[in-house]
């Protein structure tokens, strides 16, 4: 059994192939620039001797679905498969689902009437999952195809915890509400690590925390989540590469009258110039890491608050579960970055939590216990494997 998974964005296609019945990758790839003039196509897989092999084309590519016709012949070349149409299956991760989605959904003209319905709630993200998904359908009309939402795990989230005290009617009218996203790798890690604790994961009590250039963390209480992070949109809750997080709303009032802001400024500033780089310039955790250590001032400070923040979470989400099993980082900051967990947990013995420092001071490269022996709660560091897990929900489904 194949199955394909892709997630489209504005200017690009990321691709992989699972072979569904032992969940391996076969292939993966990425076509680039997307409508530019010069665009880039390229896949990766390792042939019958374990041997990695590349195959790259540069040519304009002008839009998605001339893209998929590039990602077909590249496999085809590969001889990994003969044509797309010959898939048991297509996965798109969808960012939004909005209360409509709480499961994966085999796409169909009803299902995308729907997703375009919530283009307001995700006007960058959206549309182009739905390139992808409508290239995708004309090129391969009797391949299954299944909408997978950023969204979903978080819809058991009880209504006290998603609504936000405003008017009733924005959630009425308009749907404002918390909806969460970053799902898929929430709920893939929990399973994750039911299966590491030998635990049945509808039992499992756990703190989420997958930390990427976004950043998003979930209490989840019986295998579901019940609260997380961001909200209307990924703009809220921790700090991120380039995202505020939490702010007081009212400095965006301050702001708009005292710089005389406008709307999509602010906008702006709050999602592109802020976070990590608002405050020391650099988005890169790596990097940020490498100048605090050489005494830059700036860098220092944004890792101090990137791991409060995170603190701050874990207490509320401790006193939100009552027993907390496990609290698992993932993501490229959660799965490599020594410092960030090592800050994050510290002081939290009261919690249950504290970790092992030697055990901590590596870079996961599968699942591990990074806790110490006397930690309540086990503390594990779980990579993170959305593309698989949008798979085995297409699976599952078809
Ligand atoms: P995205 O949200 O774009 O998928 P990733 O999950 O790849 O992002 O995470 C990107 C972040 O992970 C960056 O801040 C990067 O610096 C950080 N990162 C990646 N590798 C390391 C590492 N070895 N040590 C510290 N941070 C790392």
């Amino acid at each position: 059994m194949k199955i394909l998974v892709l997630n489209s964005g504005s200017s690009s296609i990321k691709f992989q192939l699972f072979d569904a019945n032992t969940n391996k990758s076969l292939v993966s790839g990425i076509i680039e620039q997307i409508g530019e003039r010069k665009s880039h196509a390229k896949i990766q897989f390792k042939d019958e001797n374990g041997q990695n092999i590349i195959l790259e084309k540069n040519i304009a590519i002008k839009d998605h679905k001339a893209g998929l016709e590039i990602m077909n012949a590249l496999l085809i070349e590969s001889k990994i498969i003969k044509d797309l149409c010959e898939l048991d299956g297509i996965g798109h991760r969808v960012v939004h689902g909005g209360e409509k989605f709480s499961k994966p959904t085999i796409i169909s003209n009803e299902v995308i009437k729907e997703i375009e319905k919530l283009i307001p709630l995700a006007p960058l993200h959206n549309p182009a999952n739905l390139d992808g998904i409508k290239s995708s359908i004309e090129h391969c009309p009797n391949v299954p195809q299944v909408a997978v939402f950023d969204t979903a795990f978080h819809s058991s989230i009880p209504k006290y915890a998603y609504m936000y005290a405003l008017p009733y009617e924005t959630y009425e009218k308009d749907g404002v509400r918390r909806y969460g996203f970053h799902g898929t790798s929430h709920h893939f890690i929990t399973k994750e690590a039911a299966k590491f604790l030998d635990m049945d994961v509808n039992k499992l009590n756990a703190i989420t925390l997958h930390l990427g250039n976004g950043a998003s963390m979930s209490a989840v209480k019986n295998g579901k989540s019940i609260d997380t992070s961001m909200g209307l949109t990924p703009l809220e809750g921790l700090i991120m590469g380039t995202r505020c997080g939490d702010i007081d709303p009212a400095i965006i009032f301050y702001l708009s009258r005292t710089e005389g802001l406008s709307i999509d400024e602010l906008d702006n500033m709050l999602n592109k110039k802020s976070g990590l780089k608002g405050v020391c310039g650099n988005n890169d955790m790596r990097e940020i890491g490498e100048l605090a250590k050489e005494g830059n001032k700036k860098a220092k400070l944004a890792l101090e608050m990137f791991s409060y923040r995170i603190k701050k979470y874990i207490g509320s989400y401790s006193a939100v579960l009552g027993r907390v099993d496990c609290l698992i980082f993932t993501g490229g900051i959660g799965e490599n970055d020594i410092e960030v967990r090592k800050n994050s947990c510290s002081n939290l013995e009261n919690f249950g939590i504290s970790l092992d420092l030697d055990k901590n001071n590596q870079r996961a490269k599968e699942t591990i216990d990074i806790s110490s022996n006397e930690s309540k709660v086990k503390v594990l560091v779980i990579p993170t494997n959305e593309e698989l897990e949008i798979a085995l929900q297409v699976k599952s489904l078809i």
